[in-house]
């Protein structure tokens, strides 16, 4: 098995649920998170056509990014997505490399991603990551307070929201994640519909290798997946 392999198995599953819930399978975006593995790996995924990488720590990422192996490969090519929690005062060295943050999940961070994008001329893309299980253990914006703290990031100049994204409960049965999916779903529909954000909502970036075909059953637009790529 090679990483190419996954993601022909990967593309096939998606093909299928996609036609049993009347998607376009094109409008999936596969992020590969390749936290942990080596850049090597990275270039792998891009070479089988999967471009969006998905890392959870800031330095980790930046040394990706400028990695030759990566820059003599294309990493221009390379969209990078942040997908773990994101410290303030890494929000200057993220903004430089990331085309989209999916993890803002606070007032507070966006202003500094804000003020940092400002600095550099850049209007960042961000996702907002929401709280669709009740774990204390769980990152992201409690559902209740989402519409009250959107309606206040999206007064910021250099912030483009373009969608939510959630993390659901680990779990053995993918099944039991169905209702978190839901949620954020519904979420993005009643923001679209109170028309708080400039522009509508695109991106539910929700599933990952365990539950992804579920997740796209409710409506998932962007899965990430990091072992059903990288273990081969
Ligand atoms: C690690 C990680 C993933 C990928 O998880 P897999 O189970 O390996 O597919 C997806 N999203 C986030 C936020 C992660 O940290």
């Amino acid at each position: 098995m090679t990483v190419s392999d996954n993601i022909s198995k990967i593309k096939e599953k998606i093909a299928c649920v996609c036609l049993k819930s009347k998607r376009d399978k094109d409008s999936i975006t596969i992020v590969a998170v390749s936290k942990g593995r080596a850049t090597d790996r990275i270039r792998e995924s891009a070479q089988a056509g999967i471009v969006d990488i998905g890392e959870n720590r800031v330095q980790e990422a930046m040394l990706k990014y400028n990695s030759s192996q990566l820059i003599n490969h294309g990493s221009q090519l390379i969209r990078w997505h942040m997908i773990g929690h994101l410290q303030t005062n890494k929000a200057k060295d993220a903004v430089k490399i990331f085309d989209l943050i999916q993890s803002v999940d606070s007032l507070r961070l966006a202003m500094e991603i804000d003020k940092q994008a400002f600095r550099i001329g850049k209007i960042q893309d961000v996702l907002i990551e929401v709280k669709t299980s009740c774990e204390e253990s769980k990152t992201g914006l409690k559902a209740d307070d989402l519409i009250e703290v959107i309606k206040k990031i999206a007064t910021l100049n250099n912030i483009n929201i373009q969608g939510l994204m959630t993390m659901a409960p680990l779990s053995g049965d993918p099944e039991e994640t169905r209702p978190n999916f839901k949620a954020l779903r519904e979420l993005k529909e009643r923001i679209n519909e109170s028309r708080i954000t400039n522009r509508q909502l695109q991106i539910l970036s929700m599933g990952m290798s365990d539950d992804f075909q579920v997740a796209i059953e409710e409506g998932s637009n962007m899965v990430r997946l990091g072992r059903a790529i990288f273990e081969i």
